[in-house]
């Protein structure tokens, strides 16, 4: 069996240690004789499960105490809902911080809950930068202030935690939590969607501050309120127990390769050389603001957009697959989380040497 080289920008590659333990638990897992997806979430083995994934996301982060770690559905696009409706509260008012897509599609949700105040934005340069922080019109009224950490279809990644004084900060870190350490005690609220860093789609990971717990506005749906999702540790209704189980193998494979010190300097050179070669080259480019280039999604250009069908045909037939940018922004794209081995990278970036050799002029 050959495993290809998979670039996918979600859902995307996921550590082939983990497939492996969950293809061998699959049918009997725990020596029960089932799997764990055929076991209650009330049982005291799935409980275990769910108890350690925490337990385990808590020490790799270093979450403070004060913070609780929730295990919900909807992806980070119900978030984008969830958010205002447990925070935006009395005032109905909330600073976002434009960057690109992911922000966008924030804010046009937002905007169906309260007064949101685009309090920066970088649309005019094309989303190519990160507005100084010294610009940011923030509201002093303002329930919190939402930012997109990194946008995964820009590939842009701020290199500073805003500091918004005593207003929550919020962050969709979909596309980079987990790929280097993290200061949560700086944030209000945290969330990501599963399928890029962390597991399988289906499961939306949340931090949030427990102070910030209680405050949703009456019409806030049940199961969409972080204080009774809080109170029932996540299981307020059937938690996505496939995508909790190996969201925690994911956790163990982190913790074993010696956590986010160790991955950070891993993802830092993997970006470094594609960004690289990238440079070093005429025939390929990248648009971005150098200071603040994302070291999990790393969009690149050919010269001549009509050898793209061509790029990713003989891509292909090197096993490097899912490399097409999205298209809103065209071109290519390499996503290169944590579950992408450097050989991965290497083998990329063989191919692209290659390649240039072959077509340019
Ligand atoms: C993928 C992504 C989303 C959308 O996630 P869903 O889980 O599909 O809702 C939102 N924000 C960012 C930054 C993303 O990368």
């Amino acid at each position: 069996m050959a495993r290809v080289h998979n670039f996918c920008a979600g859902p995307a590659a996921l550590p082939q240690e983990v497939l492996e333990q969950a293809r061998d638990e699959m049918l009997d897992w725990q020596g029960r004789g089932l799997s764990v997806m055929e076991t209650s979430h009330r049982t005291p083995e799935f409980m275990a499960v769910a108890a350690a994934a925490e337990q385990d996301l808590r020490e790799l982060l270093a979450i403070p105490d004060n913070y609780r770690v929730l295990f919900m559905q909807g992806g980070a696009t119900l978030q984008f809902a969830m958010v205002p409706f447990n925070l935006m509260g009395s005032s109905g008012k909330a600073d976002y911080i434009n960057t690109g897509h992911w922000s966008t599609k924030a804010i046009k949700e937002g905007r169906r809950f309260g007064d949101v105040n685009v309090a920066a934005s970088s649309e005019d340069s094309g989303f190519m930068t990160v507005p100084d922080r010294a610009n940011w019109q923030l509201d002093p009224e303002a329930a919190y202030v939402h930012y997109t950490p990194n946008e995964t279809i820009g590939g842009l990644e701020y290199d500073f935690i805003p500091d918004v004084g005593d207003v929550p900060l919020v962050a969709d870190m979909s596309s980079n939590i987990l790929s280097r350490p993290l200061d949560v005690s700086r944030y209000g609220v945290i969330y990501a969607g599963a399928q890029k860093n962390i597991g399988p789609a289906g499961l939306t990971i949340v931090i949030v501050r427990d102070d910030l717990l209680g405050k949703a506005v009456d019409v806030c749906p049940t199961l969409m309120n972080y204080q009774n999702v809080a109170d029932n540790d996540s299981m307020l209704n059937t938690p996505p127990t496939f995508g909790v189980y190996l969201a925690g193998l994911v956790f163990k494979w982190l913790k074993g390769n010696g956590g986010l010190e160790v991955i950070e300097k891993v993802n830092l050179r993997k970006a470094a050389k594609l960004y690289q070669a990238i440079d070093n080259s005429t025939f390929y480019s990248n648009p971005v603001d150098p200071r603040y280039r994302s070291i999990m999604n790393v969009p690149f250009r050919l010269a001549d957009d009509n050898l793209n069908a061509e790029f990713l045909s003989q891509a292909a037939n090197n096993q490097l697959v899912n490399l097409k940018g999205h298209r809103i922004v065209g071109g290519m794209r390499a996503s290169i989380y944590n579950a992408v081995q450097e050989d991965s990278v290497d083998a990329l970036l063989e191919f692209m040497a290659d390649f240039e050799k072959k077509y340019s002029k």
